[in-house]
């Protein structure tokens, strides 16, 4: 019995697509089809996607990678979804298609008897105070109703726009620049009565211990995926251990 957990692969394909980009899916779609089989749950825990523009997104990749994921479900695995700061937009509609569970934006799981709280993660960077401001908007109903109800080629218009705009700043201040903040990480934590957090976003893959409520405790970090560092994953076996995996993409 295992569960594994991934986060923040950023998956996307320009219009034309990058190697780089092609490689990535690439990796993706072999692992859920080699070491996620046979697995008993699979947790995403957010930024699968580098941006989300809405469920009717007919880009044929995306179907791919439903069918992969669909095919691991009809094998016997369960997918939960919790959604990131870049893909929040993911709705009901394609998580159906991908045979995924979408969960709040933090749970407590019980994994193997351990009571653990799992999250993405940027609710936990509660310095970027300008971001939070901005995250409350766009998660009201009325702001996604205005964007969803644009046409698919001017969401797709609007988010190439954000991105050469963010670009074209040249500060490229990006979310996941910022780590957690302690104190919140530990208020948290202590509030949910866990042990046990599990979360990516940060893209800082670590193991880090903490007392928490005078106890030992654990956050575990997942990493990013890319060409470079290859890919990341927690494996948490029934008899209670956890890994926190690296592998690169060539030799899988
Ligand atoms: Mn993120």
């Amino acid at each position: 019995m295992t569960t594994l957990f991934i986060s923040d692969l950023h998956l996307q394909l320009s219009q034309p697509p990058l190697s780089s980009q092609q490689e990535l899916l690439r990796a993706c779609l072999s692992w859920l089809g080699s070491k996620a089989r046979g697995s008993e749950a699979l947790y995403i825990l957010g930024d699968l996607f580098e941006a989300w523009i809405g469920d009717d997104d007919d880009a044929p990749w995306l179907q791919e990678l439903a069918t992969a994921l669909r095919e691991l479900n009809a094998g016997g695995t369960r997918l939960y979804f919790i959604h990131g700061n870049r893909d929040f937009l993911l709705g009901a509609d394609f998580a159906q298609r991908c045979g995924m569970t979408l969960l709040p934006e933090s749970i407590i799981i019980d994994l193997y008897g351990r009571p653990t709280l799992l999250l993405h993660g940027d609710t936990l960077c509660t310095e970027d105070t300008d971001y939070l401001k901005r995250r409350a908007e766009s998660r009201s109903p009325l702001w996604q109703q205005a964007v969803l109800s644009l046409s698919l080629a001017d969401r797709r218009a609007l988010a190439d726009s954000l991105r050469n705009e963010s670009k074209m700043a040249g500060s490229n201040k990006s979310m996941e620049i910022m780590d957690v903040t302690s104190a919140e990480v530990l208020k948290v934590m202590e509030e949910a009565g866990v042990d046990l957090m599990i979360h990516g976003h940060t893209h800082r893959p670590a193991r880090h211990e903490l007392s928490v409520n005078r106890k030992t405790a654990e956050r575990i970090v997942l990493g990013d995926w890319g060409v470079q560092q290859g890919g990341w994953y927690i494996r948490a076996e029934r008899d209670g251990s956890i890994e926190l995996i690296q592998f690169p993409f060539t030799t899988q």
